[in-house]
């Protein structure tokens, strides 16, 4: 069985549970792990049977749970090594070290406290886990994670990783163009153009489905217009309305951010590819990464459904809005 689960989708926090045969990976972490694994019982979804997560970018709002769920699940994390660079830039204060230097510790570290790591699968989250609190639309790297957040509190001192904010039970490595495996399921990740170290997007294959993750881009590039033919289920951002954003309450900075090559896909934007270039193939098309800023739900909807509907061919697309604040149905194959 396939399976495509958006628990979460904005700038407040992404993430989305994809089964394949007999494995499941969270696609980015970007909800406290006391939320997220609310959402995923939500959606009748068993966070203790999550097998990887695999990280798009090192934006707060994919990355803010990523340490706490992998230490509470004892489960490896999959980062292109500049976006894991990125994170712990972001989550270490300076230190007279390099990064080869820095990356040994670590893995010393990590052997050291695997066999604690492995002892207790904890149930539930930290109940003291701090809830994700990013300023909507603005994703920065500037908003740290609270101590809380970042800290291991439930396991007791034994298996404490001694304050090390970035210290996960096991990395792994993968670079765009490089298609690799976890368990079932098969993982091509692409890049995308956005203001993040090494962000990418992913076709995900099992079963013969393929499953497209595609927010966070500034455009379309033909790279990522090769990657999504033949999908069965494509999920692209659609973030803002243009007038909306350009009248909306952000500094200009900021606008000219979101609207930059390197910012956010617009309605607009997205609807001009479905109309244009798309092929059609997918099943369920689903809008995601919405700005409760800078869109309605329904303007994103009705661009999209006037770009399919132009196309008579396509008419059997199933479109479907991810939401920041409650799971999206599971989408079965
Ligand atoms: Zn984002
Ligand atoms: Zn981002």
């Amino acid at each position: 069985m396939v399976r495509f689960t958006v628990l979460a989708s904005g700038s407040k926090g992404n993430c989305t549970v994809i089964t394949g045969g007999k494995t499941r990976i969270l696609v980015d972490a970007g909800l406290s792990c006391r939320e997220l694994f609310r959402r995923m019982r939500l959606a009748d979804e068993e966070p203790a049977t999550l097998d990887a997560i695999i990280i798009t970018h090192e934006h707060s709002d994919h990355v803010a749970g990523v340490a706490v769920t992998a230490r509470k699940l004892g489960i490896p994390v999959y980062f292109t090594e500049p976006t894991h660079r990125a994170w712990v830039r972001w989550l270490t204060p300076r230190r007279q070290m390099t990064y080869a230097q820095w990356i040994e510790q670590c893995r010393k570290q990590a052997a050291a406290r695997m066999a604690e790591a492995d002892a207790a699968m904890v149930e539930d989250c930290d109940p003291e886990e701090a809830e994700v609190t990013e300023a909507e639309g603005v994703e920065t790297l500037s908003n740290r994670p609270s101590q809380s957040e970042t800290s291991e509190s439930a396991e007791g001192a034994a298996t404490k990783p001694e304050k090390d904010p970035t210290w996960l039970p096991k990395i792994e490595y993968f670079s765009a163009g490089n298609t690799f495996q976890i368990g079932d399921i098969s993982v091509s990740p692409f890049t995308i153009p956005h203001d993040a170290a090494d962000p990418v997007g992913f076709v995900f294959q099992a079963e013969g489905i393929r499953l497209a993750v595609a927010t966070d881009l500034g455009y379309i590039p033909p790279n990522v217009k090769a990657q999504l033919k033949g999908v069965d289920l494509l999920l692209l951002e659609s973030n803002h309305d243009l007038e909306m954003l350009r009248d909306g309450p952000y500094p200009w900075s900021v606008k000219q951010r979101v609207l930059s090559r390197v910012g956010h896909l617009s309605n607009e934007a997205a609807a001009t590819y479905l109309e244009t270039e798309y092929d059609g193939q997918a099943t369920y098309v689903i809008l995601g990464h919405l700005s409760e800023s800078n869109n309605l739900p329904e303007l994103a909807r009705i661009g999209a459904e006037r770009a399919l509907n132009g196309r008579a061919s396509l008419l059997a697309n199933h479109l479907l809005l991810a939401g920041q604040h409650e799971p999206l149905a599971p989408i079965l194959f």
